[in-house]
């Protein structure tokens, strides 16, 4: 039913990440493309000066080593990628440019359990113009 679907994960939360990844794999089947999607969020300049150098580009290497392990780890039909940007707005142009089905994404993050839905997926179900998935954690996780 699904031939691409697009899991975008938080780096700062990767547990949630890969269930999202099993669900995804699940719904797909043996034959589906996963496409991981993490998202830097750029520093603002008048921070980024006040950084040594090279410190961002060091992130995004190091955000691309471990996106690209959990692809590895979750199987031959999983890709993975980095950009930079604002997570809710990079994750709606990828799912365009990306041509993908469906798109599976975490609700919040642990702690935010008064929250039934965090800022970043409601702003992807509301404009995204596939369609959405949410992976709801389970109630004290
Ligand atoms: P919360 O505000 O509770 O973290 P969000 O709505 O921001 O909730 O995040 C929920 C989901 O959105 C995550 O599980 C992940 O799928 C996606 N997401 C959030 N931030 C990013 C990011 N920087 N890169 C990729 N995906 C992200």
């Amino acid at each position: 039913m699904f031939e691409t679907i697009l899991v975008p994960i938080d780096l700062t939360d990767i547990e949630r990440g890969k269930a999202c990844i099993n669900v995804a794999k699940r719904i797909g089947g043996p034959d589906c493309k996963i496409r991981l999607l993490s998202v830097i969020e750029e520093v603002p300049s008048y921070i980024a000066v006040e950084l040594p150098r090279g410190l961002f580009e060091k992130s995004i290497k190091t955000a691309e080593q471990t996106l690209s392990d959990i692809a590895a780890a979750a199987g031959g039909n999983c890709d993975s990628q980095i950009r930079t940007g604002q997570p809710r707005r990079v994750i709606l142009d990828a799912a365009n440019d990306m041509e993908v089905d469906l798109i599976v994404i975490g609700s919040h993050r642990p702690g935010l359990q008064d929250y039934l839905i965090g800022s970043t997926a409601s702003r992807v179900v509301r404009h995204a113009c596939r369609s959405v998935l949410i992976v709801r954690q389970a109630p004290g996780n």
